[in-house]
């Protein structure tokens, strides 16, 4: 009889300690979140028009397109911006869309 409450304790316990670290982990998570948002507010981080991700404006990866300026993540994802780029000018002069 004893042993059986002990291991209900035990459970309890243990179900307790696993929902603080669960709700610990979310927590931290919205706050990285909110982190990114602040600096994406106050104009240090810009996010990635290829892949969506969050880079730093100090980021050498970057394309000028008049007054704007994109930073990507990565040299991949600039090449697929240019490609993308390309692609909606050479649909421009060709004409019709389907
Ligand atoms: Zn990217």
């Amino acid at each position: 009889m004893m042993s059986l409450t002990k291991l209900l304790l035990l459970v309890i316990c243990g179900f307790v300690v696993w929902k603080l670290f669960a709700g610990d982990k979310r927590w931290k998570q919205s706050k990285e979140q909110e982190k990114k948002e602040d600096l994406v507010a106050s104009g240090e981080m810009v996010k990635d028009p290829v892949c969506g991700a969050y880079v730093s404006k100090s980021n050498d990866i970057r394309v000028r397109q008049g007054d704007v300026v994109l930073n990507f993540c990565s040299y991949d994802c600039r090449e697929k911006y240019l490609k993308r780029l390309e692609g909606q000018n050479s649909g421009q002069n060709g004409g019709g869309q389907a």
